[in-house]
């Protein structure tokens, strides 16, 4: 597994020139692309990581999977997606064009207007405390805190979230009076910094269906994991999802932090971290890596 990895992080290395920080976020633009690293955790005790695995970075999106698998858990179904829909968007994370002109509801969980709804929905019954607590759970990793720098960076550059959370309040989706403690909330979920080896842990919980490997509890239902990891399939790698399905086909989460987290079910967990993003804004030497461990050790889930 080990060999495979290295050769898998030298075969992603040679894109990440092609690729750029996300510098929208300045103090994501300031970290060092050329950093990769892999982490693998395997449902039969195995953890491998190589190169740049406990570097820590901003989980940014991927923190979307983790407040959907709260909200399904604390809200229930029907409230989460009562106007947040379950389709790809086709559209960028942060698009509020369809939004707008064709269709009154937020495409899916995944994108920035889906987000900022369900976290919406969670600001009057948790706290960031909370959340922070779920999350070094559901990573296996009680070194989790908050990256102040990338907090306030992303507050000072907030425009264009707020501007989807105030259309969301007006068409009823975010209650009113909401907006400022839901981006608060939002931002910081995506400014929690985490490992390619967290994300292997959270992978690895998903894979096995919210059993914790190590203590063996069950810390999420069943079905809001089958809901997660289908959600994560369908519209995980922003508007490339449909060619990462095709070409990778492994259920992942990326965000502009440079991570992705990727779950084989019944099988491992995989995490990822490469600042480098192409142009959809997902990890271009992440993307490379994960085709190349499909294809090798068979890990389409259509194969
Ligand atoms: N915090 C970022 C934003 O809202 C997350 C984007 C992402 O990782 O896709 O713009």
């Amino acid at each position: 597994m080990r060999e495979l990895m290295k050769q898998a992080i030298e075969i992603g290395r040679k894109s990440i020139r092609l690729g750029e920080t996300a510098s929208y976020i300045p103090e994501l633009g300031r970290v060092n692309k050329n950093q990769l690293g892999i982490s693998i955790f395997t449902t039969d005790g195995v953890r491998e990581s190589v190169g740049d695995a406990d570097v820590r970075f901003t989980i940014q999106s991927i923190s979307k999977v983790i407040t959907l698998a709260i909200a399904l858990e604390k809200c229930g179904f029907h409230k989460v997606f009562e106007k947040v829909h379950m389709e790809p968007s086709g559209d960028a994370f942060n698009s509020l064009v369809k939004l707008d002109l064709s269709s009154n509801y937020p495409f899916n969980p995944m994108i920035n207007s889906g987000a900022l709804a369900i976290t919406s929905y969670l600001t009057p019954i948790t706290d960031f405390e909370e959340m922070l607590l779920i999350s070094r759970k559901l990573c296996m990793d009680e070194a989790i805190t908050l990256n102040e720098d990338v907090y306030h960076s992303e507050m000072n550059h907030i425009s264009r979230n707020k501007a989807i959370a105030y259309l969301l309040e007006s068409k009823d989706i975010i209650a009113l009076g909401c907006v400022p403690e839901t981006l608060d909330l939002y931002v910081r979920m995506c400014s929690l910094s985490v490992t390619a080896q967290s994300l292997a842990g959270f992978g690895l919980i998903l894979a096995q269906d919210g059993i914790h490997p190590v203590t063996g509890e069950r810390v999420l239902n069943e079905n809001v994991v089958k809901i997660v990891k289908t959600i994560m399939f369908t519209c995980g790698m922003y508007d490339g999802s449909g060619e990462f399905a095709v070409h990778v086909g492994i259920p992942s989460k990326s965000g502009v932090g440079g991570g992705i987290l990727s779950v084989v079910n019944q099988r491992m967990g995989i995490g990822i971290f490469g600042p480098s993003l192409d142009s959809k804004g997902n990890s271009i030497a992440g993307n490379h890596i994960l085709r190349h461990l499909s294809k090798e050790l068979n890990l389409h889930i259509f194969s």
